[in-house]
């Protein structure tokens, strides 16, 4: 390290890739400092307690999935157990979808339980999720490995499947919208329906071509990776992660925003805060902020090519924003669909195929969604720690337009549209009245973003998952390899590949520095 610099790295952002970046260098050896603008860390997978004293609510990102599948993070896991980290696995029931109609469908740890559950409204349809599942047990391997590393090329894909009749089909199929998918595949109306819902939770449109990977990993990944919660909070991640960093030498700084990413003889050099302090590092500077912080305002454009700033103007987050309601409540939602539905702490309600295309329809015109589909989570069931003795948190979700077309303010409208949403969980249960609700707390599309402005328009990926903005082409052209357009600058975060999601692959992006400074 030279004289003049704080540290080896300096990572801009405390959310859990910035510091799962900050863990895998630190691992390493390299002295770190992690500057988060918020007095909290965590960004996306913050908890908070909005709601009453002793209700710790995930604001943000609460399933952790892919991290488990990450290898990198399998290899510091155990360790971060010395610092609080401790996830509890649903090892049964995974999600619920209530129906109106027989014992709804549960998608269990087990895929031949799941597949029962299918069966009861359709055998045929059971039959083709069982087949789909033993089709990802043959590609998962290889799709782990290409989800943490840097993406390959737009060509690989299609060049390696064309080879074969097999492969051409698949790639054939994974070029379908969600909705061509699931009306090719599927032949029950409910389980169409259930299929839908579950394919779209990566703010994807029921139309949108080219998302037909989802059917061959996201969905038959749950059953091999499972799915789990930090006991605590989602932050609870997040702050394993910095204990583990500050007890390698690291620093962690919060309530230090970034105003400058410093840059001399085209080199990343260090960072400003908002106070006015430097911080310089020896070997790197990464950040894991949007590629419009990133390009538009931390650096001066003197120093970035106009192709750069203007790719970063073209990154688009979309116009779907998530809005979100947090309760405290006395009891967990009692389902109608019976027992097991209501002992599944996540559940989706959507109503039909063309219910939720109606609801997409609704976000392209700008107006709150008269019909929404919603998801519940009440993690309380899994992790009763998250709440005073018995009692429960709560969350509805859905997805709205990120602006509306009348003018108004969604932080205006937030609690009558929240009263809606309760509404539609009241139809699919017995006791959600207003006894059994303690508090309430909204966020909107704009309180998510002002919380932490990685989060445009309340999206929840790092922006939108169009072709456009996948692997290669993520965040743009030429810059997917993590490595940014100054020297000594990387990317990392959500707005990377793979994109949003809990999967720490903030150690990718550590390996690469690593490897470029002959360090592995
Ligand atoms: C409502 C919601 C629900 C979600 N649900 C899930 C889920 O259940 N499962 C799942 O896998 N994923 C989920 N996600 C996605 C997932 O949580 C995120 O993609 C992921 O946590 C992003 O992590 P990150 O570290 O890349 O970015 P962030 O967590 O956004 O971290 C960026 C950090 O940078 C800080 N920052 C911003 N600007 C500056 C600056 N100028 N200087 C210093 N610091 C700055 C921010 O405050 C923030 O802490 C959800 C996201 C949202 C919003």
């Amino acid at each position: 390290m030279s004289k003049s610099a704080d540290a080896d790295v300096i990572i801009i952002g405390g959310g859990h890739n910035g510091l799962a970046c900050s863990a895998a260098l630190a691992r390493a050896g390299l002295t770190t400092i992690v500057v988060e603008q918020n007095t909290w860390l965590g960004g996306a997978t913050g908890t908070h307690e909005v709601t009453l004293p002793g209700f710790k609510h995930d604001l943000y990102g609460s399933s952790h999935v892919w991290l488990h599948a990450n290898p990198y993070f399998r290899e510091i896991m155990p360790d971060l157990k010395a610092y609080g980290l401790e996830y509890i696995w649903a090892e049964d029931k995974i999600t619920g979808h209530p129906t109106t109609k027989g014992p709804g469908i549960i998608i269990y740890k087990d895929v031949d339980k799941t597949c029962e559950s299918i069966a009861w409204y359709s055998k045929e349809d059971a039959q083709k999720y069982r087949e789909i599942y033993d089709g990802f047990i043959e590609i998962k391997d290889g799709f782990i490995k290409g989800m943490f590393s840097p993406p390959v090329p737009p060509s690989y894909l299609p060049m390696a499947m064309e080879r074969s009749t097999e492969g051409l089909k698949m790639l054939r199929d994974y070029n379908l919208s969600a909705r061509a998918f699931v009306e090719e595949n599927f032949t029950h109306p409910e389980v169409k329906n259930v299929i839908l819902g579950w394919a779209l939770a990566p703010q994807i449109g029921p139309d949108q071509e080219a998302v037909g990977q989802t059917f061959y990993i996201m969905i038959p990944g749950i059953h091999v990776y499972g799915q789990a919660i930090p006991k605590g909070g989602s932050q609870m991640l997040a702050e394993a992660l910095a204990a583990y960093v500050r007890d390698r030498q690291g620093q962690v700084l919060t309530g230090s925003g970034v105003e400058k990413i410093l840059v001399e003889d085209g080199a990343a050099k260090g960072v400003r805060l908002s106070d006015g302090r430097e911080l310089y590092a020896a070997k790197a500077v990464v950040t894991s902020l949007d590629p419009k912080q990133n390009f538009l305002k931390l650096i001066d454009s003197e120093h970035l090519d106009e192709s750069v700033i203007r790719m970063a103007k073209s990154f688009s987050f979309g116009n779907i924003g998530v809005f979100r309601a947090h309760y405290a409540i006395n009891e967990a939602p009692q389902f109608l669909n019976g027992e097991a539905m209501s002992q599944t702490s996540f559940q989706r309600i959507f109503y039909s195929v063309g219910d939720t295309r109606q609801h997409f329809a609704d976000i392209a015109l700008g107006v709150p969604p008269r019909k929404p589909f919603i998801w519940t989570a009440c993690w309380t069931l899994q992790d009763p720690s998250r709440a005073p003795n018995g009692k429960h948190t709560l969350i509805i979700d859905t997805f709205v337009p990120n602006k509306l077309q009348s003018g108004e303010s969604w932080e205006d409208i937030k609690h009558d549209y929240a009263a809606l949403v309760l509404s539609k969980l009241r139809e699919y249960t017995s006791n959600m009245g207003p006894e059994n609700i303690l508090c309430e707390y909204v966020d909107t599309p704009i309180s998510i973003e002002r919380a932490n402005p990685c989060l445009i328009g309340g999206s929840t990926t790092g922006g939108e998952r169009t072709l456009s903005q996948s692997g290669y082409f993520r965040p743009m052209p030429g810059y997917s390899q993590y490595r940014g357009p100054l020297k000594n600058f990387y990317l990392t975060g959500a707005s990377c590949h793979p994109g949003g999601g809990i999967s720490a692959m903030g150690m990718v992006t550590a390996n690469e520095i690593l490897d470029d400074i002959g360090w592995l």
